[in-house]
C-alpha cells in the first residue's frame, strides 16, 4: 500500500512536483487527463510536498502515524528449557544445512547452565573411576 495518497482536493497545480527534491513526483498529460505520479523508491519521505500543497491534498497518514506493516511472519524456535524465542525455524534450517548439524535450541543463559551441568557430570564420573 502506498503511504502517499492524494485526495479529492488536488487541482493539479503541480506545486508538489516542482518542489520535490528527490524527483519522486511527476505528471503526465494524456488526452483530457492529467495524472500525478509518485515513485516510492525515489521518495526520501521529507514531506515537502505535503507542506507545500496549497490544497492540503496530500495525505501522509501512514507516514505520519508511523505505522508498521507486517511483511512476513515466520515460525519461531524457542529455548527448550525456558521457552524464550531464539530464532526462526527457517534460519535453523539454513544453519543446519551449512553446519551439517542441528543447533540445540537453548537461550544463552541455559546454554551456559547446560554446559556447566555437563562439565560437573563429566567431573563426577572421572572422580569415581
Ligand atoms: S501541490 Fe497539491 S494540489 Fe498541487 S498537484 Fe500537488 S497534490 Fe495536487
Ligand atoms: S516526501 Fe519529499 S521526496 Fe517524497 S514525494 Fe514528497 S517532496 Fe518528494
Amino acid at each position: 500500500m502506498s503511504y502517499f495518497v492524494v485526495n479529492e482536493n488536488c487541482n493539479g497545480c503541480l506545486s508538489c512536483v516542482e518542489n520535490c527534491p528527490a524527483n519522486a513526483l511527476a505528471w503526465k498529460d494524456e488526452g483530457p487527463k492529467r495524472t500525478i505520479l509518485h515513485n516510492m523508491a525515489r521518495c526520501v519521505r521529507c514531506a515537502n510536498c505535503w507542506r507545500i500543497c496549497p490544497q492540503h491534498a496530500i495525505e501522509f497518514q501512514h507516514f505520519l502515524e508511523n505505522q508498521w506493516y507486517e511483511v512476513k511472519t515466520l515460525d519461531l524456535v524457542h529455548c527448550k528449557i525456558c521457552g524464550a524465542p531464539l530464532y526462526t525455524a527457517d534460519l535453523k534450517r539454513t544453519i543446519s544445512e551449512k553446519m551439517g548439524s542441528e543447533p540445540e535450541p537453548l537461550c544463552p543463559k541455559h546454554r551456559e547452565s547446560e554446559f556447566a551441568a555437563r562439565q560437573a557430570f563429566i567431573a563426577l564420573r572421572k572422580s569415581r573411576y
